[in-house]
């Protein structure tokens, strides 16, 4: 895989701007001349900050004397597919508007009123004015209903958000699409709107792994904030923080992450008389194991009683040896044993002891060997028992009763959401605790004989994925998971573990999804299929050829399993501008008309083969405005893609104008982790275990799987090692601590 220089400069570009932010706006005139002898600005370069979705929105305009003669929008944390999309937009309104209001961009309302601040400020400034002082703006009482674009597929986010006596009286969700039962909106929806009525500033803190949510009420109340008279950009006042720090001392274990493998860990300690703390960072738990269908379980006595009449439904040995072919060694034997032979029993002992619970063996068959047709099984989920999709039914429920029954065990015994484990403690070079930070600033120093790390790789930490994979990818899983539990575990001396394993993916989507109504869910859904299909020549993101003899063939394992080889995760469908003008007057093809995301679809509907699509250009230029589509000659191509024109030459020969559509992968977490041993200790680069440190689920399961491979895709794997690994951990970390 390549490492990617472009990348590298947006990050640099990124952090030049962040850097510039962090400094504050500057007033850089090039002269000394007044704005009463030359006209009504000093001439030079001015910058306005402000607030918009994802972060601060900075407008750097350059004067003359009487003209705006250059405009730079810069928003590095706004979503990339939407804010960041109108970012040139609003660079050429502020150019056009020469120093008069700007319309903004509709979809990108956030940002768009961000940007008109910001200009308001540095227009100021260009004309010596005094900034950001005066009378706040008046608000008119009532209730506005206002909208933005969130997590949901399907339509934007709605809100009512009550203005009464100049303050934000009440916020009210009234429509959010495919999540509105999600576990991690309902979840912002609960704490992010209580705080943010408490503090009446929009710069309260997004609640932990559900930011998306967050920022999108923020941006509702807003737009209403906006709407009723005032100005949303003075509504940012700081929200104070406590400083205070709190020791707890004398735990057995302490476990860094509740997710899957943490739950799991924690109950195990607990089971076996420890006393736990628990530090979970999101608001929740359950991590990403809480939205996944479920664990791969084999031979499980309680999935035998459900559904064999108690009779062994797999043969073990089989997918053991074919794990072991997987992995091309025998290094890691004794775990992938464990993988394999505990894994029926760790559901059990879950079940037997914790009170979870599964169904649906044989729903889903493996992903790679077909005849392992009752491999893996589904969590049970709370609204009919018999839902198990994804981003839906409430499963956490089964991880916070799970805790509940581990924390019951003890007195002592607790756990804390809303709190970041940050680094280990050490006494010398021995490992004693874990420093954390609260979301309301409180720092906590935890002090315990032995530490779990249980925090799901490392999918959000865009410098840990560049390094390790050489590209960060498109997520569908918890961003939270930064790799602070490798990081920590390599502070104690621990190595590391087949990093290079690619991260797990399943999906493929357009680069970008459209959330906005920019374009209607059919019209997405034809945008979709452009990326998705199989029968049009691909590219790589360098410009050769992808695809076809490169894929197995099937819809399926050709895009989503095998998109993870493809260098950044992605790869273009180019078409040809008669490929266009076939699809407008003849329709799509039966591949294009067939070609669906079964995840991350917007509830449109292809039209049938054949069916001309009179729109398609219309689709193709917003797929453009929202960087999913990339059109012109191969020097174009080139150019936008970073890449060899040479390249694309060789594969697209035509003289004419093309359309590249962006196909990602979208992956849930990350695979490579510390190295461990069967008893889930960490191990330094001498193989010497550290006897009171211990790294389960996606933090260690890199031992189960091999670099520069897809993981180990048999179905339900990753869950299933969060139950194996978090079993033996616990168990384990709680005897070291008493000594055993
Ligand atoms: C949509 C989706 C579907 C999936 N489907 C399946 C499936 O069907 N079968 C399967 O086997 N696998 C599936 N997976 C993968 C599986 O969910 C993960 O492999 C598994 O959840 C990993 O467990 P974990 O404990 O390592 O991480 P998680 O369950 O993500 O738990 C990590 C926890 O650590 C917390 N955390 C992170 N950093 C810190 C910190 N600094 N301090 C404190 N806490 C922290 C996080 O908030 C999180 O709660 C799916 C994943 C996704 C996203």
């Amino acid at each position: 895989m390549k490492k990617h220089s472009k990348l590298a400069a947006l990050a640099l570009a990124g952090a030049m701007i962040l850097s510039l932010a962090a400094c504050g706006p500057k007033d850089e005139p090039q002269n000394s001349q007044t704005p009463e002898e030359t006209g009504i600005y000093t001439p030079g370069t001015y910058t306005g900050e402000a607030q918009g979705f994802g972060g601060t929105v900075t407008v750097k305009i350059t004067v003359d004397a009487n003209n705006v003669t250059d405009a730079v929008v810069e928003g590095p944390d706004e979503t990339e597919s939407i804010g960041g999309a109108a970012l040139g937009t609003l660079a050429d309104q502020i150019k056009t508007a020469n120093g008069g209001e700007i319309d903004g961009v509709g979809s990108a309302t956030m940002t768009s009123n961000a940007a008109k601040n910001a200009l308001a400020d540095a227009i100021a400034r260009a004309k010596g004015e005094e900034v950001g002082g005066g009378e706040t703006a008046a608000l008119k009482d009532g209730t506005y209903t206002t909208k933005s674009p969130s997590f949901g597929l399907l339509s934007q986010m709605e809100c009512e958000t009550t203005i009464e006596n100049g303050t934000i009286k009440d916020v009210k969700v009234i429509s959010e699409s495919d999540s509105a039962t999600g576990e991690w909106f309902a979840t912002a929806r609960d704490l992010f709107i209580p705080r943010l009525i408490e503090s009446q500033s929009l710069a309260t803190d997004a609640i932990t792994g559900a930011t998306i949510s967050s920022n999108a009420i923020r941006a509702c109340v807003a737009s209403a904030i906006d709407e009723a008279g005032g100005k949303s950009g003075e509504w940012y006042t700081e929200v104070a923080k406590k400083s205070d720090t709190v020791k707890l001392e004398g735990y057995d274990v302490i476990v860094v992450g509740l997710g899957g493998s943490g739950t799991m860990s924690y109950c195990a300690a607990a089971q076996e008389g420890a006393t736990v703390f628990g530090i979970e960072a999101a608001a929740k738990v359950g991590g990403d194991a809480s939205t996944t269908y479920g664990p791969m379980a084999l031979n499980s006595e309680y999935l035998k009683n459900l559904y064999t009449d108690g009779k062994d439904y797999i043969n073990a040995d089989d997918v053991y040896k074919v794990w072991m072919e997987y992995v091309e060694s025998d290094e890691k034997a004794d775990i992938i044993a464990k993988a394999v032979y505990n894994s029926g029993s760790a559901l059990d002992y879950y079940v037997e002891n914790f009170g979870f619970e599964f169904q649906g063996l044989g729903l889903l068959g493996s992903f790679v060997v077909p005849e392992w047709t009752q491999l893996w099984c589904v969590y049970s989920a709370d609204n009919d028992n018999t839902s198990w999709n994804i981003l839906g039914p409430n499963k956490t429920f089964q991880f916070v009763r799970a805790l509940d029954i581990a924390k019951s065990k003890n007195e002592k015994n607790d756990y804390m959401t809303e709190l970041t484990a940050t680094s280990l403690i050490f006494d010398g070079d021995q490992v004693v605790g874990v420093n954390a930070e609260s979301y309301d600033g409180t720092k906590y120093e935890i002090y315990g004989k032995s530490v779990i790390l249980a925090t799901g790789g490392f999918i959000g930490n865009a410098d840990m994925m560049n390094q390790y994979l050489g590209s960060t990818v498109n997520t569908m899983g918890v961003t939270v998971n930064k790799g602070t539990g490798i990081q920590m575990g390599q502070s104690a001396g621990g190595a590391t573990y087949m990093m290079g394993t690619l991260p797990m993916v399943h999906i493929s989507q357009v680069k970008n999804i459209i959330r906005t109504d920019d374009l209607t869910a059919d019209q997405k859904a034809i945008l979709t299929a452009l990326a998705l299909t199989t029968d049009q020549t691909m590219v790589t993101t360098e410009g050769n050829r992808w695809g076809n003899e490169n894929q197995s063939g099937t819809q399926d394992e050709g895009v989503t399993v095998e998109i993870v080889y493809a260098p950044d995760y992605m790869y273009y469908v180019v078409y040809s501008q008669e490929d266009i003008d076939n699809i407008k007057n003849n329709g799509l093809s039966e591949a294009q008309a067939s070609a669906t995301s079964a995840f991350l679809a917007q509830g449109g509907t292809l039209p049938a083969a054949g069916t001309p699509v009179a729109d398609i250009e219309q689709i193709l230029t917003v797929g453009e405005q929202y960087g999913n589509v990339i059109k012109g000659t191969t020097a174009d191509l080139a150019k936008a893609m970073g890449c060899d024109e040479s390249n694309l030459k060789a594969v697209l020969t035509e003289d004419t104008t093309y359309y590249a559509v962006a196909c990602v992968s979208y992956a849930y977490a990350t695979v490579g982790g510390l190295d461990v041993d069967v008893n889930m200790n960490v191990l330094k680069e001498d193989g010497a275990p550290i006897a009171n440190l211990f790294a389960v689920g996606q933090d260690s399961e890199g031992v189960c799987n091999k670099d520069g491979k897809a993981y180990s895709p048999w179905g339900g794997q990753a869950q299933s090692w969060t139950f194996v690994s978090g079993q033996i951990a616990g168990t384990q970390a709680a005897k070291v601590a008493k000594g055993e």
